[in-house]
């Protein structure tokens, strides 16, 4: 255990932290080595209920700031972002258990892009509407509202990300926001909060509140909140967009995924091979976007394996802040405890035969024996029937599917609930497209797997999602939109005129 002393975190509204009346407090935890991190406050209804008070006292004077002035403010918090990237990063990859490789150079950046974006696009006039002539004495414009006091809800495997994601947006369209973390990560989102509020932030716009399900619940249910975004399982997904649409608020849902990735005997093997990997290690698999079904064609299986095997070397395990880890323990003991049911479950019970990895942990020194490892694993000669291949694991586990031709490849891939993400790797780009426009999915690559820039719109088809986040798309999330018809013509056509 480390004898570090433990991390202090607060709730945040009203532009500074706040003590917690609840006088309930849950740990983080270090998934590496088990060791505590930090001691959480746990928000009251009470709590709750002042967050969101300091919300909406905020929203009249920031929803009428210019666009212009927001953006200015938003600009300054990626800047700061960018400079303390390494310091959030090291807190990121404790709290996640993602390796500093990951965190320093993915977690920050790619919400500080995000942050910059919205900040860009509102001050270029993204926010503006249009304008339609009807006749030559009548014309209809639109104008984009902000929504109002939002809510905002993470999952844990990449927590400034999200959190960055959903308030980037919703702060540059003029709405506030209160934002509840995964209670598995916390540690970022009082960080976040100072950034914005040292950038020029009014107090109230950003606020943060900590808890579980419950706390989560609350929030999203409250009268006062006009929309949710939520990041998280499907099965929690839906508990919180039925509970919104009884109120009519907007929601946005980013959920799970089961995702396929198609190889083509004609692919590149190095690329296909460097793809699945990334589509199913990266970030220990904990990536809702994650490629865990990987068809390869019949007459590409001993090739495709043999290199895979031969790469699956290069998956290091090992202390968190070590320039060489590329690959940290999952992110909580029950995560693990899950994980390892779903390995267990593919060997026992599905039958599928085990390639490589399985159970047990992979080699760490002795310091990292209590932390949450899992061996990364792969699966092959897998049927759609498994288990293992139709439900999201969330962790590092890849099943390889062989299939004959491009027809049954296509009509497997898309026989699943889910549709948050699907690839093809091949050289032909006719018939990628072709593929590609087959695919029941919401995001695509071809020839890549995972790549997530700002300008690029990601939200997931079936039950892996509701509407888009990023890209011009993302900003239509956060506004509402007003109709005007104007008549110079001076004489409405009445029909209750004397006959
Ligand atoms: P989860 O659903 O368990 O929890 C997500 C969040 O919801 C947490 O903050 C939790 O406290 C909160 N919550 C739980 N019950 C709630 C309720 N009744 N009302 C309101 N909030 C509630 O998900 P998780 O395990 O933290 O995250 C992993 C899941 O997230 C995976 O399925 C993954 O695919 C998905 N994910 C999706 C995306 C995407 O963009 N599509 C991105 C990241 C993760």
């Amino acid at each position: 255990m480390s004898s570090s002393p433990l991390l202090s975190r607060q709730l945040f509204y009203d532009g500074k932290p706040q003590p917690a009346s609840s006088g309930k407090t849950f740990q983080s935890i270090n998934p590496s080595n088990a060791a505590p991190l930090a001691e959480i406050p746990v928000a009251s209804q009470s709590d709750v209920d002042a967050a969101i008070a300091a919300a909406d006292r905020a929203f009249p004077s920031w929803s009428q700031t210019p666009p212009i002035a927001r953006s200015r403010i938003l600009q300054k918090a990626a800047s700061l972002l960018r400079e303390r990237n390494d310091e959030i990063a090291r807190v990121e990859s404790l709290d996640s258990g993602k390796a500093f490789t990951e965190t320093s150079t993915v977690d920050v950046v790619t919400g500080a892009d995000v942050l910059e974006y919205y900040a860009n696009l509102v001050g270029g006039g993204g926010l503006n509407g249009e304008t339609t002539q009807l006749r030559e004495d009548a014309w209809v414009f639109t104008k984009k509202a902000p929504l109002g006091v939002c809510a905002g809800i993470g999952a844990w495997n990449y927590p400034i990300q999200i959190a960055l994601w959903k308030s980037a947006p919703c702060l540059a369209a003029g709405n506030t926001m209160v934002y509840k973390p995964s209670e598995f990560t916390s540690l970022h989102a009082q960080t976040l909060a100072e950034i914005y509020l040292e950038a020029g932030l009014p107090a109230g716009v950003f606020n943060v509140i900590y808890g579980a399900g419950d706390v989560g619940g609350y929030l999203t249910s409250h009268p006062t909140i006009e929309k949710v975004s939520f990041t998280g399982q499907v099965s929690t997904g839906m508990k919180v967009a039925g509970s919104a649409a009884g109120n009519m608020k907007y929601v946005t849902m980013e959920l799970g995924g089961k995702s396929p990735v198609i190889i083509l005997p004609d692919a590149d093997l190095e690329n296909a091979v460097n793809g699945a990997m990334m589509a199913n290690f990266y970030s220990t698999g904990q990536v809702c976007t994650n490629g865990t079904r990987v068809f390869v064609h019949a007459s590409k299986k001993s090739a495709f394996e043999q290199r895979l095997l031969e790469k699956m070397q290069h998956v290091r395990a090992g202390p968190l802040f070590d320039e060489a880890t590329n690959f940290g323990p999952l992110s909580s003991a029950a995560h693990l405890e899950k994980v390892t049911a779903y390995i267990r479950h593919g060997i026992e019970t599905d039958k599928a035969k085990l390639l490589y990895g399985g159970l047990g942990k992979p080699q760490v020194s002795n310091d990292l024996e209590n932390g949450f490892w899992v061996r990364p694993t792969v699966f092959t000669d897998c049927t759609d029937d498994m288990r293992i291949v139709k439900e999201e694991i969330f962790g590092p586990v890849m099943s390889i599917l062989y299939y004959q031709t491009v027809e049954e490849a296509v009509k497997r891939a898309n026989t699943t609930e889910l549709g948050l993400a699907a690839g093809v790797f091949t050289k032909d780009l006719n018939m990628a497209h072709r593929i590609i426009d087959q695919l029941q999915a919401g995001i695509t690559w071809v020839n890549t797997w995972g790549e997530s820039p700002a300008e690029m719109a990601v939200g997931g088809w079936k039950n892996s999602g509701m509407g888009v986040e990023n890209g011009r798309r993302g900003i239509e999330a956060w506004v509402k939109n007003k109709s005007t018809l104007v008549d110079m013509c001076g004489e409405v056509p009445t029909v209750f005129a004397k006959l």
